[in-house]
C-alpha cells in the first residue's frame, strides 16, 4: 500500500493523516469543507514543528511529510487510485452509511474500506457496500501522532487476509495493534465511556467539583489525565454518541448518558474543539493545554 485516503479532516483525521504521511504514504486527506481541511492541515503542521523542535524529526522530514498530503472536498476525486481508505468523518450511523455507500461505487475493487468509528458496528457499516470481506475497523488514538495502540476490529464478513494486511501496515506506522471483536464500544470504549459517564454523574450529583474529580482520578489512579479532561478532549458530543450506541446496543441502563452531558452537548459544549467544555478553551489556554499532550 502506497495511496491512503482519509476522510474527515477533524480532530482525528488530521492525526490519521499526519502519521501515514510521516511514515512515507501520499495520503488525500478529504472533507466536506474547505475549512475544515485548511484547519487540519495546519495542526499538521504545528504538530510538525512541535516535534522538529523536540528534535524527533528534522525541518526536512518535516517539509517531506506535508508534501505528502493532498487536500480534497470532493469525495470521487480523493479517493480514485487508493489502496486503502481510513474513514474518520462526524460519528453518525447515517452519515458513515452514505459515506461507505459511495466509496464502494468511487473506489477500485480491491480497496480496502476501513472506519475509525469509535462505537459504531463495522458489520452494519460494511452491509452498506458491495464488499464486506474488505471492510474493517481501524480505531486510532487521540492523539493520533502519539499513541501507540491502534483497535482493529474484524467484522462479520472481514477476511483474513484483509485483518493481516491491515495488521501488518500498523506496524509499519510505528504503532501496535491489537484484534478485537465487533461489538458496541469494541474493547476501548466499552471499558472508558462508562468511567467518563461515571465522573459526569458524580459532578451531576454534587459529590464534587471538576478539578476534585479529574485530581482523585490523576493522584488516586495514576491516571495521566482525569476523565473530564480526557472527555473534553475526545470531544463531548463524540463521548455522547459513542454511549448511546452501547446503549441501544446491549439494552443495558448502565450505559445511559448522564443528563449533564446531554444537555451540554445540546448547548454546544463539545470540549476542546467547541473552546469549552468541562474546562475552559480559550486561544491561549487550549494552546498551554495541547502543548502538555503532546510533551
Ligand atoms: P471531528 O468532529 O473533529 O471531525 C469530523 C470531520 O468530519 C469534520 O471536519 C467534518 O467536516 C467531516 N465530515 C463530516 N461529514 C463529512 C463527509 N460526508 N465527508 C467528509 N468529511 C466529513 O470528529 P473526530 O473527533 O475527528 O471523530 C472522527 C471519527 O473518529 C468519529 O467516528 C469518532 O467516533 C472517531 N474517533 C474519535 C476519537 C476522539 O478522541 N475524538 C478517538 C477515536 C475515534
Amino acid at each position: 500500500m502506497e495511496n491512503i485516503a482519509v476522510i474527515g479532516a477533524g480532530t482525528m483525521g488530521n492525526g490519521i493523516a499526519h502519521t501515514f504521511a510521516q511514515f512515507g504514504y501520499n495520503v488525500n486527506l478529504i472533507d466536506i469543507s474547505q475549512t475544515a481541511l485548511e484547519k487540519g492541515l495546519k495542526t499538521i503542521s504545528k504538530n510538525l514543528d512541535r516535534m522538529v523542535s523536540k528534535e524527533r524529526i528534522t525541518e526536512e522530514k518535516k517539509n517531506e511529510t506535508l508534501n505528502k498530503i493532498k487536500l480534497f472536498t470532493d469525495l470521487k476525486e480523493g479517493v480514485r487510485n487508493v489502496e486503502l481508505i481510513v474513514e474518520a468523518a462526524t460519528e453518525n450511523i447515517d452519515l458513515k452509511l452514505k459515506i461507505f455507500k459511495d466509496i464502494d461505487e468511487f473506489s477500485n475493487k480491491n480497496t480496502v474500506l476501513a472506519t475509525n468509528t469509535s462505537s459504531i458496528s463495522i458489520t452494519q457499516i460494511a452491509a452498506a457496500t458491495s464488499k464486506p470481506d474488505k471492510v474493517i475497523g481501524m480505531h486510532f488514538m487521540n492523539p493520533v501522532p502519539i499513541m501507540k495502540l491502534v483497535e482493529i476490529i474484524r467484522g462479520y464478513n472481514t477476511t483474513d487476509e484483509v485483518m493481516e494486511t491491515i495488521v501488518d501496515l500498523t506496524k509499519k506506522i510505528n504503532k501496535v495493534p491489537v484484534e478485537v471483536n465487533d461489538y458496541p464500544g469494541f474493547v476501548a470504549n466499552r471499558i472508558l465511556m462508562p468511567m467518563i459517564n461515571e465522573s459526569i454523574e458524580t459532578l451531576y450529583n454534587g459529590v464534587a467539583g471538576v478539578a476534585e474529580i479529574d485530581t482523585v482520578m490523576k493522584l488516586g489512579m495514576a491516571h495521566p489525565m482525569g476523565p473530564l479532561q480526557l472527555a473534553d478532549f475526545i470531544g463531548l458530543d463524540v463521548c455522547l454518541s459513542i454511549l448511546n450506541v452501547m446503549y441501544d446496543g446491549f439494552k443495558n441502563p448502565k450505559y445511559a448518558p448522564c443528563p449533564l452531558l446531554v444537555n451540554m452537548v445540546m448547548a454546544g459544549k463539545l470540549g476542546v474543539k467547541s473552546g469549552e467544555g468541562f474546562y475552559d478553551y480559550s486561544e491561549s489556554r487550549k494552546a498551554e493545554k495541547v502543548a502538555k499532550m503532546f510533551s
